[in-house]
């Protein structure tokens, strides 16, 4: 099974092998809910859209380079 890296905890996270971009994964750390961003390797990053502070995640896709995946 692959596995990830928790950008909560830095711990290893196992990712199911058919899991598409977007689901979510809960790391069995921190309990942390992340979703998969990337495939190929698996990237995870926070879920945070639960939190409805209404804190702006606009600015988060801007760093992660989406142009540089080759699909
Ligand atoms: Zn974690």
């Amino acid at each position: 099974m692959p596995t990830s890296i928790c950008p909560e905890c830095s711990e290893e996270v196992y990712v199911d092998a058919e899991s598409e971009q977007g689901d979510t994964v809960i790391c069995e750390e921190c309990s942390s809910k992340l979703v998969v961003v990337g495939l190929d390797p698996f990237e995870l990053d926070l879920n945070e859209e639960s939190g409805g502070d209404g804190a702006s995640d606009d600015d988060d896709l801007n760093s992660y380079g989406y142009d540089d995946q080759n699909y």
